[in-house]
């Protein structure tokens, strides 16, 4: 019989929630959670502080993990908000809701991890600050956020399982060193009050970048929504009498204008910097065994291990897809499993050599290196090979064409920037007012709920109990 292994866990959020329960059920008798907050929940626990620097940028800055705003629904319903064996089964002033707010979300963590017996096995306020390969060991040094105590601990294997929404990438902007307005990053949003009467540019063409437009409409002046589409003409936003839609941002000048490519200028107050997050693991010492090159965390075989220190060394959750905690669970499953010796990796070579094709097809396809992790095309592909190392079933070949159908033509409209809006106006509580809602175009209602319905299907709905939209109300019932 293997011997138990000591393993460490860096952080309690959902990939490290998911990597300790595997690790358990795998037989490991000592995992040890460190979480450098007081809370289990990570990106889901709503913070409302905000860092000094608003950009994010000052490296001396005190750090606030969270990036959540205080209105975010999730964009997603929950049943794919979920472990496939553990249904989202959280109300809402008795409402089970399909797309829930970040509370709802948090207190499903909670309720998991209390289930599962998890809590016991994280150290709160503990905060990782060296991971180190010393011989045949990994030496995890960290320190009390609350006490100066700090204290170093050897272990047989680490999980990094930090998150990545936390560092801002902001954009570079022409003339920006000179201009005289305030910037922010999303990261540091809240409430759209500090922004009354403002005229805001926000630039971003994500899901937040349009949902935080819409939410900072509510007390801004203006808000102009700044997109990389090159067919982007500006325009108004249907349904909204104060946002208007630009392409890129040419320069911005001295005297406080902003300049679009379509040679249409405003005078602004505000730069609102949506513009997603860097990589980051200040802990981890590996000589450059594993680094970050322009948001490549590498090599990484299958976005999970480094052949050179695998399997002691893994990261959970750093690729992006749409069905995160789904993903998330089957990487912890092959971790957990490889740990054991239950499921083998190939020799270091031949994991290097799958890395190097695989960022010659990234290469091929014209995918810029900062896309090596955002695995949206190739979902099911990622999915379907990590269920076969752990010996599940893989998604349905149907199901899968029909929702590449679905997304590409979702993508081909640029329709991807609705997906938060769409939870939005499903969501009973924050249902937005009739008129807000042909801002969804009925098509992309249509094909949306068609995407949820393929999901759920693959999400074996049997477990999980089908799909109700607008709350308890079954208007729609997909099964
Ligand atoms: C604004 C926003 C909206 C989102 N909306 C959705 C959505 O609708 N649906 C969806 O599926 N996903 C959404 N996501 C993605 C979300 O990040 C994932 O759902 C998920 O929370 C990622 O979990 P994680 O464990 O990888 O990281 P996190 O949740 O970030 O957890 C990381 C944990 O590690 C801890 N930690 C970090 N460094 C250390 C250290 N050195 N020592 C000790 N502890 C440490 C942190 O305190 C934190 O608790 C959203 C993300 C953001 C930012």
């Amino acid at each position: 019989m293997e011997k138990s292994l000591k393993v460490a866990v860096i952080g309690a959020g959902v990939a490290g929630l998911a990597a300790a329960r595997e690790l358990r059920r795998e037989g490991q008798q000592v995992v040890v959670v460190y979480e450098k907050s007081d809370q289990l929940g990570g990106t889901w626990v709503y913070d409302p502080r905000v860092e000094s620097d608003p950009l994010g940028l000052d490296p001396n800055r005190e750090i606030v993990h969270g990036s959540l705003y205080s209105s975010l629904c999730t964009n997603l319903p929950r049943q794919l908000m979920s472990f496939s064996d553990y249904p989202f089964e959280i109300r809402k002033n008795g409402e089970l809701r399909t797309f829930p707010d970040h509370e709802e979300v948090l207190e499903y963590l909670n309720k998991f991890a209390r289930d599962f017996g998890l809590v016991e096995l994280i150290r709160f306020n503990t905060e990782v600050v060296r991971v180190q390969r010393v011989n045949d060991q990994w030496i995890v040094g960290s320190r009390s956020t609350m006490s100066d105590f700090s204290l170093e601990e050897a272990f047989d294997a680490v999980i990094v399982c930090n998150g990545h929404h936390t560092q801002p990438r902001i954009a570079d902007i022409p003339g920006i060193k000179k201009w005289p307005g305030k910037q922010i990053h999303s990261h540091n949003y809240r409430v759209p009050e500090t922004f009354l009467d403002q005229v805001v540019v926000v630039i971003g063409d994500g899901p937040s970048a349009h949902d935080i437009s819409k939410d900072i409409a509510k007390a801004a002046k203006e808000v102009h929504l700044s997109s990389r589409s090159p067919e982007i003409k500006v325009s108004k936003l249907d349904c909204y009498g104060n946002i208007w839609k630009h392409p890129k941002i040419d320069c911005v000048c001295e005297n406080g204008e902003v300049a679009f490519q379509d040679g249409v200028s405003v005078h602004a107050d505000i730069i609102l910097h949506c513009t997603g997050y860097n990589y980051d693991f200040p802990f981890l010492e590996t000589n450059g065994i594993v680094s970050v090159d322009d948001n490549r965390v590498g090599p990484l075989y299958k976005h999970v291990f480094p052949p050179k220190l695998a399997p002691s060394l893994s990261f959970i959750g750093i690729s992006l897809t749409v069905d995160l905690f789904h993903m998330i669970e089957f990487q912890a499953k092959w971790m957990a499993r490889v740990l054991t010796s239950k499921v083998l990796l190939p020799s270091e070579n031949e994991m290097l050599i799958d890395i190097e094709q695989q960022y010659k097809r990234l290469e091929e396809a014209g995918k810029l290196k900062h896309y090596t992790h955002n695995l949206l095309y190739d979902e099911f592909e990622y999915q379907d090979w990590l269920a076969a190392q752990v010996g599940e079933p893989g998604a349905d070949e149907g199901l899968k064409q029909i929702t590449r159908t679905l997304l590409k033509f979702l993508a081909d409209n640029g329709w991807f920037r609705y997906f938060r809006a769409l939870g939005t106006l499903f969501s009973p509580r924050t249902l937005s007012p009739p008129s807000q809602q042909s801002l969804v175009p009925d098509l992309l209602k249509s094909a949306t709920l068609s995407f949820l319905r393929i999901f759920s299907h693959m999400r074996r709905a049997s477990k999980q109990g089908p799909l109700h939209f607008f709350g308890t109300t079954p208007r729609v019932h997909l099964s």
